[in-house]
Order: C-alpha cells, then structure tokens, then sequence
C-alpha cells in the first residue's frame, strides 16, 4: 500500500458507500452489521477519507480542472475506455472481486431489464469510466470518494466530516459560511464540485447525451446530495427536478452487484450498438 492509495483498490470506496446506505432489504433485516456504520469501516477507507477530506480545497479543484478539462491527454472510443479501465485491479483479491467491466455492465443490465431508455442504460454502462484518471497517476482521493462543494463550507452530513478540520479551507473567512463564494440558489452549474470521476467524465461525454443523463453521471457521488439533501440552498430549481433522475440511477450503481458475472462477450454487440447511437468513434479524453 502506498500512503497515497490506502485501498486496495478504488472499489472499496464503493463497498463502503454500499454499506453506510444499505438497501431497504437489507436494513429492515435489522443486521448489527449496519447499525454502527463509523465504528465498522475499515482502516485503509478511514484512511481514503481522511485524505480526500484535508486535500481536496477550492484551489486543488481549480487545478485539477486546469490539468484535465482541456481533454487532451488521449483519444479512445468507449469501448477502449472500458478495456483500459479494465486494466485497474484490486491488489487485495483479483479473483473475487469483479472487475470494471463486469461492474459496469451488471449497472448497465439491471437498467436493461428494468425497462428504462437506451440512453439510461448507457449511463449504466459509462458511469465509472472516469476512473480512468487512477490510470493516469492520479491518487484515490482525488478520483473516487463522496463528492461536495468547494468553497463554501462542507456540510455535517458528510462522512467523516471531522476530517475538514484538516483542510486549508477550513476556517476560511468566505469558503467557511454557508453559500461561500456563491448566490443563494445559484445553480449547480455554477458550483465548483470535489473533483473526481464524475465531474471529469460529464465533461468528456456531456456534449452527446441528454440532460438526465448528464447529471447522473456528474452527480453519481455527490451522496450529501442525493442522499442526506444537504446543500439544497445551492440548488436551483431544475437541479431540484433533475435530481430525481440522480436518484433513480444510484440504486443500480450500489445494489445491482451480484456474484454472477455477466458475460462480457456475448453482450458486447449490444454495448457496441448503444455507444454507436449516441458517441462518434472516438472521444477526447
Ligand atoms: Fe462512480
Ligand atoms: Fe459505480
């Protein structure tokens, strides 16, 4: 493990978002393995946070937005994308844990067969592919974890909330108070998120998919959002409608994991098919 990547791999995030938001089957179970979720994560997730809490600061987002958004690192079609981000594997257990492809595509299937829209399924099949930014050298925290507004102050709701105290931002006479930089209602166009796979991949594939889609795929981890309805000052009111969307698709990206993996090959015409519709062969990425 190196300091900087205390987990194994950026799944164990996912696995204890999983956990801190048990689906309704499992809480109404009333299993004690849920009921003190701070006291059950585990060390090398503890750790994630802490980092991902004390640096992620107005500034580093800035930065991260000057090295990345201009989109020129590479150029690869989804379905290479895919085979790339395949190429990260959990140091811990390789052989049971299912890989990227796998993930994304039981998301992608359990949209299918829920009957939703191709362009729902394909946010299925797309949704973590900004993951590739670990490939890229980029450390855990700042590719995975909970997402929250920058510059303005981070909301109790979070967890780990009590790592703030760490960050350069903390205290800070604007960035401190509740709307910091920004208008009451101003907009979440407007507002500077965490930086992470979400906002790095809305800006690689906002220009060819509807609206929905589009926040899904920005907002899929902005839990104190979508789950805990902090930070609803900064809403406008078609952030407010659009994020019923945000939380008709988290259900599939936390809960749709089964131990049977899809067989990638035999589903790959139909992934092919959906990416042809709606992105040209190649993006920038
Ligand atoms: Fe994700
Ligand atoms: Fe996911």
């Amino acid at each position: 493990m190196d300091e900087n990547n205390p987990m194994s791999s950026p799944d164990q995030w996912e696995a204890d978002v999983e956990r801190r938001y048990p689906s309704a089957k499992r809480s109404t179970q009333a299993n004690p393995e849920y009921r003190n979720y701070q006291a059950e994560v585990r060390p090398t997730v503890r750790e994630f946070y802490r980092l991902n809490h004390q640096y992620q600061t107005f500034d580093f987002v800035k930065q991260k937005r000057t090295q990345f958004l201009p989109l020129q690192r590479q150029r690869m079609s989804v379905w290479e994308a895919m085979e790339f981000l395949n190429t990260l594997v959990d140091d811990s257990d390789p052989d049971t844990e299912l890989s990227q492809i796998e993930h994304l595509l039981q998301a992608a299937e359990a949209i299918r067969a829920d009957g939703h829209p191709r362009w729902f399924i394909l946010v299925g099949l797309i949704h973590d592919l900004g993951k590739i930014l670990c490939l890229f050298g980029e450390p855990q925290w700042a590719v995975v974890g909970d997402t929250f507004p920058v510059g303005c102050a981070y909301s109790s709701t979070i967890v780990y909330h009590e790592f703030f105290r760490m960050n350069a931002d903390w205290g800070h006479a604007v960035y401190s108070t509740e709307c910091g930089i920004y208008e009451r209602h101003a907009g979440l166009e407007n507002i500077m998120m965490s930086w992470g796979h979400d906002e790095y991949l809305y800006h690689v594939t906002k220009a060819y998919l509807p609206i929905e889609a589009q926040y899904m795929i920005r907002y899929h981890s902005f839990y104190p959002g979508h789950r805990e309805n902090a930070y609803t000052h900064l809403f406008s009111e078609q952030d407010q409608q659009l994020f019923e969307w945000v939380r008709k698709f988290n259900p599939y990206d936390l809960y749709s994991k089964s131990d049977e993996r899809p067989d990638v090959e035999s589903l790959r015409p139909f992934y092919m098919d959906l990416i042809d519709e709606f992105f040209p062969s190649e993006l920038a990425w």
